[in-house]
């Protein structure tokens, strides 16, 4: 189950709210996509959902459950980081297994794991290797092998792709979109990349200021953008 609902969540940092009292519904199995401007707090709903931030006020509920005073790690979910947050002196192997270390499981079951993972992720060959020895997209899909062994409720992805070429982000915009097809499972995605937004999301949700501007598939924010902004945004990639 991949459910996440979200009421009246607002977030200050300081004197300054980032986040208004806002409302939103994850349904199970959507790919949902959070997309707008350089600091309009993509990142930061997606650190409250994660638990890496605090809600100021209101309710994150997760499958049913109140998750708002929950840790990261007992809400279920999984943050996929950039490339660049392995672990440069451990193998591929032990980069994906290492949430899983944390969490005291079974050498047996870790092995079960992350020989699924890698198989699913065309790692199986890399599997010895370092970070160091591997291509962008290769470390790109250790970052997300990190993420499904966990077999989380969701996968939180920030910007997976911004620092990968453009050839490369293409592909892996492919891939991503394929293991969402395969495991079925809830993945909320942040991106500046209206393109990107566009060719993946099945909901797209516009954030302005910490506002919604709009939520709706890709098809009806093209075809009825409620307003100017909407508009500008889908209609004009960078
Ligand atoms: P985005 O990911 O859309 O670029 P962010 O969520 O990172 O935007 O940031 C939204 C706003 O919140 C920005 O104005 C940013 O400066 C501010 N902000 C984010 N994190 C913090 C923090 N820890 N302390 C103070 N201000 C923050
Ligand atoms: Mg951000």
């Amino acid at each position: 189950m991949g459910n996440i609902t979200l009421s009246q969540v607002t977030k200050t940092f300081g004197d300054v709210e980032v986040i208004p009292p806002l409302d939103l519904q994850i349904n199970d199995g959507e790919f949902v996509v959070f997309v707008g401007p350089s600091g309009c707090g993509k990142s930061t709903l997606l650190r409250l959902i994660a638990g890496l931030e605090d809600v100021t006020s209101g309710k994150i509920e997760i499958d049913g459950q109140n998750a708002t005073e929950l840790p990261p790690a007992r809400r279920g979910l999984a943050m996929v980081f950039q490339s660049y947050a392995l672990y440069p002196h451990m193998t591929v192997r032990k980069n994906i297994a290492f949430p899983l270390k944390m969490a005291k499981m079974s050498e047996a079951e870790i092995k079960k794991r992350v020989d699924h993972a890698a198989s699913i992720l065309n790692l199986s060959d890399y599997i010895d290797r370092r970070p160091g020895q591997l291509s962008g997209g290769q470390r790109q899909r250790v970052a997300i092998g990190r993420a499904i062994v966990r077999e989380p409720a969701a996968f939180l992805f920030d910007e997976p792709l911004s620092n990968l070429d453009a050839a490369l982000r293409v592909g892996m915009r492919l891939e991503i979109s394929e293991l969402h097809k395969r495991l079925a499972t809830t993945m909320v995605y942040v991106t500046h990349d209206q393109v990107e937004a566009m060719t993946m999301a099945d909901k797209i949700v516009v954030l302005r200021a910490g506002n919604i501007e709009q939520v709706g598939s890709p098809l009806e924010l093209y075809r009825t953008p409620r307003n100017k902004f909407v508009a500008g945004f889908i209609g004009s990639p960078t």
